[in-house]
């Protein structure tokens, strides 16, 4: 198998060939047909995160055919269409995990960072923490529901059920998110980098009824503010641009430093809440939502090789929606 290798954080990635991984019990191997690029990857690769396994091939939103069946597996076949998520194994017997809330396990796996990830041409996957996918979409359409969609469908059922929603960050998650907030009825006002017009428009474009700059105040009061950016600053934005009552919800895994604010920009019961990792009925909820609302992801795809030129556009913002690496 050919991949894509993080051997030290902030130095790039390196093209490695190793012998295909066989896979345990329970596990499955998959060729894979596209991985989406996170900003979790940005992170992990810029030593933000500071406990990856290494050496590491990166990535989490994956979409393979099964290629090889550990001992034990039940309910796949050989071809069949499946789904890796950042959730890579739970203890199941912690107190969180017993509570279904096992997307805060205490002895948690994660695809990508403390297990191999998707930037390769084969990975191995707990088989009870995958999602078959069916046939319907490319492998490239698919990719970027496994996290940017996941991790989106489960900040918008923090964000509550308010009309109003901002979404600070309009990148992979922001685009898929705000098409199913569309399809709920949702209003959706969209903030960008201050300046960034491209991105503004296609906002406008996804059908969000504003679009404009982080630094500019939302035209009216929000019900909820979502934040895609990894971006502390945004956090007292967004607070002033929520309602009484209104909710911020942080999205991402790292953000830069939250700057001190006055208390009544939080006082009449605004809060602010972050989310962490996901739960396989998460991912199940969601891949069902996406399908029946026909989500439309917009993607630029790399090859394999050019991981470290993918992992570069995300962090100067030179593409909209997803970027994703095919083999
Ligand atoms: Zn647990
Ligand atoms: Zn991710």
């Amino acid at each position: 198998m050919q991949a894509m290798v993080l051997y030290r954080p902030g130095a790039p990635l390196v093209w490695t060939e190793r012998p295909d991984p066989v896979p345990g019990p329970g596990q499955l191997r998959l060729r894979v047909g596209a991985c989406g690029v996170c900003r979790t990857d940005l992170h992990i690769v810029d030593g933000e995160l500071d406990s990856p396994s290494l050496p590491l091939i990166p990535g989490h939103e994956i979409v393979g055919r099964v290629d090889a069946i550990g001992a034990g597996v039940t309910g796949y076949a050989p071809g069949e269409r499946v789904g890796v998520p950042w959730l890579a194994r739970t203890c199941g017997v912690c107190a969180y995990c017993v509570q279904g809330r096992e997307n805060l396990c205490d002895a948690p796996l994660y695809t990508g960072y403390t297990r191999d990830g998707g930037y390769a041409s084969a990975v191995l996957v707990d088989a009870a923490y995958a999602f078959p996918l069916g046939e319907q979409g490319s492998d490239a359409a698919l990719a970027p529901l496994l996290c940017a969609g996941l991790i989106g469908w489960r900040s918008l059922m923090l964000a509550g059920p308010g009309q109003r929603l901002g979404i600070y960050g309009y990148g992979a998650a922001g685009h898929l998110i705000a098409q199913v907030a569309r399809a709920q009825g949702r209003l959706v006002y969209a903030f960008t980098r201050p300046g960034d017009t491209a991105t503004q428009a296609f906002a406008r474009g996804g059908g969000a009824v504003w679009a404009g700059g982080s630094d500019e105040p939302a035209p009216e009061p929000l019900d909820a503010a979502i934040l895609y950016a990894p971006v502390g600053a945004l956090v007292p934005l967004a607070l002033r641009a929520v309602r009484k009552g209104g909710r911020v919800v942080c999205a991402g895994i790292h953000m830069s430093d939250i700057p001190a604010f006055p208390y009544r920009w939080l006082w009449e019961e605004r809060s602010v809440q972050s989310v962490a990792n996901l739960t396989r009925r998460d991912g199940r909820e969601f891949l069902a939502v996406a399908h029946a609302c026909g989500i439309v992801t917009h993607t630029t795809t790399y090859p394999l090789a050019r991981a470290n030129e993918a992992l570069a556009d995300l962090r100067a913002g030179r593409y909209d929606g997803a970027a994703v690496l095919v083999p």
